[in-house]
């Protein structure tokens, strides 16, 4: 079954995006913001698709529950940051997590804020932070 792109985009509309923690870490290295991914899947078009189905890991189909975990930002030489207390959803059997796109807002702007203040390395908490 493949998901209309109409649906995509009422979806992305609402917000209701999930990042892989992976893709987060990639993002970060070639400097793509969480609101580029949605303007994306807002005016793009589908030339890939895999079965899915809601609140199921896309990797293994195993359920997803809500957890916390730590989230590394790092650029070669320049900084390694580690969001500890993330909220996200994690996978019970493959343990792949997601994280909702206002969570990869918020910690866009925990990172940029730390490399403002001149932060280089070091262990940042969500929820002091965000
Ligand atoms: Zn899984």
């Amino acid at each position: 079954m493949e998901i209309a792109a109409d649906l995509i985009r009422v979806l992305a509309e609402k917000d209701r995006i999930a990042f892989k923690k992976h893709s987060i870490l990639r993002m970060n290295q070639r400097g793509i913001l969480a609101d580029e991914v949605k303007e994306v899947l807002l005016s793009g078009e589908i030339i890939e698709s895999k079965e899915k189905k809601a609140m199921k890991c896309v990797l293994c189909s195993g359920g997803m529950e809500r957890s916390a975990i730590s989230v590394p930002y790092e650029m070669d030489q320049e900084y390694i940051l580690v969001v500890r207390g993330v909220p996200a959803w994690v996978c019970r059997q493959c343990g792949d997590s997601f994280l909702d796109i206002s969570v990869v807002r918020a910690l866009e702007k925990i990172v940029a804020t730390a490399r403002q203040n001149g932060v280089t390395m070091g262990f940042i908490e969500y929820r002091n932070a965000a």
